[in-house]
Formats: C-alpha cells, sequence, structure tokens
C-alpha cells in the first residue's frame, strides 16, 4: 500500500477503524479534536497531525469519521478545510452518517478542485469496528471505489458498492430507518412483556422463533442493554440524528414517514431525561423507566 492515509475523527468507530488500517500496514496520518485517542494511535505507529489542514497536506487519501453533518461539513468543507488543502489528484472519503444533500454538495465542492469524492458510511457496531468487520455502503465513481477498496477491505469484511456518489449516503439512511426505529418499538414490548408478568428469556425465545424477531433483539441487544451494558456503542444522540436526517431527506423528496417522526420523539423523550450519551438500547431502559418498571436482564 503505497498510498499516504489521512484519518480524521477517532471516536467509537474511528480509533477501531483507524487502528485496524495502521496494524494492516497503511501509513496513516491522524487527528481528533480530542488527543487521547490520537495518542493511542500514535502508539500503534500513526503519525500525528496537529490540524485538518496537515491531515490533508500529508495524505492522498482522507478518511473522515465524524459525528453530524454541520461537523463534516466545516472539516471538509469549510476554510481550514481539507478540500482547501488536499492537493489535486487525491481522493477523500466521509464515512459518517449525513446530511446527503451536503454529501453532494461536498462532492461537487471537491471535484471542482480535481479531488475525488466517495461517501461510504458504515453498518454494524463499534465492536465489529474494533475487529475490523464494517460493513460499507459506497458512493463513488468505479475508479475511485477501486482506489479505496483496498483500504476499506482493512477496515472491514463487506464491502457494498451502491453506485454512484451520494448513494452509499442514501442507502445508509434506508437502512438506519429500521436499525433505529426497531429499537424504539423493541423497548415498548419488551416493557408490556415484564408488565405482564413474563420471562424475559422466554419471551425472547418466542420472538426469535417467529418474524417478530430483528437484528437489534437479536444479536445487538443480548450483548448490551439486556445484560446491563449502556456504555456506548452508538450513542442515543446519534440515534436521533440519524432519524432526524431520516425524516428530512424523506420529507425532502416527499415520501412521508410517519413512523419514523414518532420513533425520532421517543428518543428526543430519552435525551430529554439526560440519556442522549448512552448506547441506543438503552432505550429498554428509558421506556421501563417510563413504564415504572425495573428492567429484567438475562444472566
Ligand atoms: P463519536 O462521537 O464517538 O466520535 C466522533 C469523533 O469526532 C470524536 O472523537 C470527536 O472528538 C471527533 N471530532 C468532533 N469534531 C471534530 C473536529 N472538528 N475535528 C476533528 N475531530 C472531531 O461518534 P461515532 O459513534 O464514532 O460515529 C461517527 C459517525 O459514524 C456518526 O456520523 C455516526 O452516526 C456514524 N456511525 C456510528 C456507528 C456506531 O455504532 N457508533 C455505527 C455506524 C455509523
Amino acid at each position: 500500500m503505497t498510498e499516504r492515509v489521512g484519518f480524521i475523527g477517532l471516536g467509537n468507530m474511528g480509533r477501531g477503524m483507524a487502528s485496524n488500517l495502521v496494524r494492516k500496514g497503511a501509513r496513516v496520518t491522524a487527528h481528533d479534536v480530542n488527543a487521547v485517542p490520537v495518542d493511542a494511535l500514535v502508539q500503534l505507529g500513526a503519525a500525528r497531525a496537529g490540524s485538518v489542514a496537515d491531515v490533508a497536506r500529508a495524505s492522498d487519501i482522507v478518511f473522515t469519521m465524524l459525528p453530524t453533518t454541520a461537523v463534516v461539513d466545516a472539516v471538509m468543507g469549510g476554510p481550514d478545510g481539507v478540500l482547501a488543502h488536499m492537493p489535486s489528484g487525491g481522493v477523500v472519503v466521509d464515512m459518517s452518517t449525513i446530511d446527503p444533500l451536503v454529501t453532494d454538495r461536498l462532492a461537487a465542492a471537491a471535484a471542482a478542485r480535481g479531488i475525488a469524492f466517495a461517501d461510504a458510511p458504515v453498518g454494524r457496531l463499534a465492536s465489529h469496528a474494533e475487529r475490523g468487520e464494517s460493513l460499507f455502503m459506497v458512493g463513488a465513481a468505479d475508479g475511485v471505489f477501486a482506489r479505496i477498496k483496498p483500504l476499506l477491505e482493512m477496515m472491514g469484511t463487506t464491502i457494498h458498492h451502491c453506485g454512484g456518489v451520494g448513494s452509499g449516503m442514501r442507502t445508509k439512511l434506508v437502512n438506519n430507518y429500521l436499525a433505529i426505529v426497531s429499537c424504539a418499538f423493541n423497548a415498548e414490548a419488551l416493557a408490556l412483556s415484564q408488565r405482564f408478568g413474563l420471562s424475559l428469556a422466554k419471551t425472547l425465545d418466542v420472538i426469535h422463533g417467529t418474524t417478530a424477531t430483528n437484528g437489534q433483539l437479536k444479536i445487538a441487544w443480548p450483548s448490551k442493554v439486556l445484560k446491563g451494558d449502556t456504555a456506548p456503542g452508538f450513542t442515543i444522540d446519534l440515534a436521533h440524528k440519524d432519524l432526524t436526517l431520516i425524516v428530512e431527506a424523506a420529507n425532502a423528496v416527499k415520501v412521508p414517514v410517519p413512523i419514523a417522526a414518532v420513533a425520532r420523539e421517543a428518543f428526543s423523550a430519552a435525551r430529554s431525561r439526560g440519556r442522549g450519551d448512552l448506547d441506543f438500547s438503552a432505550m429498554a431502559d428509558v421506556l421501563c423507566d417510563s413504564a415504572g418498571i425495573e428492567r429484567a436482564r438475562l444472566r
């Protein structure tokens, strides 16, 4: 791998992904406003950059894994951002989950500077990112996809080329509609099960044998909230952000998504109770609190 790689955003997802790049031999220059994860990555062999501009100048391909649309817009497109400082011929790959209209605008700004753009949002959990087992939904021209694929393969096991720029982000919103809304209705169903006095383990046994089952309940929750672990993971704040993106993006193309809107407000209620920084599976605890029930746990 001769390409020099930049990585900006070493949070719950980014630190595991960047660690895999370094461990598997990529030459990585990293930056985060929080020095702690940068220190850990430097210990593994990455170079530290003092600013976003320094990452852009030192890299042929820059990955961003940042929390929100506003942060990506500033880090990528702002006056001190990646596009202003990267030489032409480079590639920028945004792996965050953001407003796809901003993805389109940043891609056009990159093209005007001779920089290629790809959106490659990520599926699965932070624990998968840590193990290099992420799933990517890539929107990119064919040549750009071919250039970034070896790096994505260092971070993940499943790489989908969804189409041109913007198609990865739009696929991610469709995916997250299902993944996040299911948290809201799982929480209600489990609170109801407990209020009925049913066994949590037996209820789950039944659900997993019918079409009522879903990935949150089957794969994610047994190792998180159902064991009493509410450390993020993927925060309630970010899940709320994604449901807002979904409602707005759907409304922009005149597709009504009433269930997403209701689920978003369930997450709003959790945030107003100071639970925004918990894992999104903790919606189960929030619902039980509302119903005055203490959550049962799996042993
Ligand atoms: P996070 O909040 O844990 O990490 C974001 C990182 O960006 C932090 O380390 C923060 O310090 C850094 N940062 C913020 N502003 C910055 C700036 N201006 N310059 C440099 N660094 C800056 O978020 P996360 O959970 O890692 O998620 C990142 C993105 O990936 C989000 O868009 C999220 O929706 C998406 N996502 C998350 C998960 C998950 O399970 N956590 C899964 C798939 C996708």
